[in-house]
């Protein structure tokens, strides 16, 4: 899953490629662990075999 870009000019994350607020190029979080939980979440949907 991938919806949430981070914006490093303004530290936060956008749906957006290019924030609108900052209007600088959004990208793939830098830190690896952006969303624990979501990865936790995948990690246990492929555990299942439900994905
Ligand atoms: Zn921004």
């Amino acid at each position: 899953m991938k919806w949430m870009k981070w914006c490093p000019a303004g530290s936060h994350y956008t749906l957006s490629e290019v924030c609108p607020i900052h209007h600088a190029a959004a990208s793939n979080p830098h830190p690896p662990k952006f969303n624990p939980k979501d990865k936790n979440g995948e990690g246990r949907r492929k555990a299942k075999g439900i994905e």
